[in-house]
């Protein structure tokens, strides 16, 4: 049943998303407006961006036989928000804004339903996930992500202990990665294949995400700067599920268009909620 729901909705948001329609259904109440699209667009792009850092970091660690004290899924989510923050762009620190919001909205979306298989999970919980990006965040530049943090009421005794989790796990991320760092290069070659979708419902996401060079930008900040075995792929195609997910055995990094449309739903419910909240 929540299949066919997203099917609806996914149909929608394509056509609203794009181009002079969604220019023309603007006018109507309803509608997303023209901010509203642009925003989506980047919520998304930056949301795969975020996902494919946290699956470069599985992929480190396997290629390099990194230790891993604790849980692999908060350690790869730690890097993926250390290389955004320490990525020095404008765009990389709206990206984790971005990243810290797409986990604020899926817990708000469950509305307290947790269950058992949302403790056993070997990630975080989403609130607990997204508090953490907000760690690293006020970590890296407190004053910087100042709006962003009181905005959430994120307490100023966190951010304190925040300042020093950040130097701990960047200095050891970087320590582990070091030996293997390259800089200016020759790094590694990755291979870059955004798969057909086979729905043509679902080209405008794979349009979205391959206009933004999502993929290329991992092999250009991660492939690009450390020494591995070349030949890793880096995939965009349809799963049938919304996923990302690191394959040793093919040395592959695949990132499902679903999880693009599941993100789009997201902020799509957030504008739904503001709107009618504005009313
Ligand atoms: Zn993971």
């Amino acid at each position: 049943m929540r299949v066919v729901v997203k099917r609806v909705i996914l149909i929608g948001l394509a056509v609203i998303l794009s181009g002079p329609v969604a220019v023309a259904r603007a006018a109507e109440d309803s509608k997303p407006t023209p901010e509203q699209i642009e925003e989506a667009r980047t919520f998304v792009v930056n949301n795969a961006i975020f996902t494919l850092f946290h699956e470069a970091g599985h992929m480190l660690i396997a290629e390099f036989g990194l230790p891993v004290l604790g849980r692999e899924e908060d350690a790869v989510d730690a890097l993926s928000s250390i290389l955004l923050l320490e990525g020095d762009s404008e765009e990389l620190d709206v990206a984790i804004q971005d990243a810290a919001d797409a986990w604020f909205l899926t817990d708000e979306a469950k509305d307290g339903g947790l269950t058992d298989t949302d403790f056993l999970d070997t990630h975080a919980l989403d609130r607990q996930r997204a508090f953490q990006i907000v760690c690293m965040m006020t970590g890296a530049d407190p004053e910087f992500f100042k709006k962003f943090a009181d905005s959430i009421d994120f307490p100023q005794s966190r951010r304190e202990e925040c300042a020093f989790e950040y130097e701990r796990t960047k200095n050891s991320w970087f320590g582990l990665l070091e030996p293997h760092y390259v800089g200016e290069g020759p790094g590694s070659n990755m291979t870059v294949s955004y798969e057909p979708t086979g729905d043509e419902n679902m080209d405008f996401f794979a349009d979205v995400l391959k206009e933004a060079g999502v993929l290329e930008s991992i092999a250009q900040s991660v492939g690009a700067k450390y020494k591995f075995d070349d030949g890793i792929k880096l995939t965009a195609k349809s799963c049938g599920v919304p996923n990302a997910f690191w394959d040793p055995q093919a040395r592959e990094i695949t990132y499902c268009y679903e999880l693009a449309v599941e993100h789009i739903v997201l902020i799509d419910g957030y504008f739904k909620r503001e709107q009618t909240a504005e009313n």
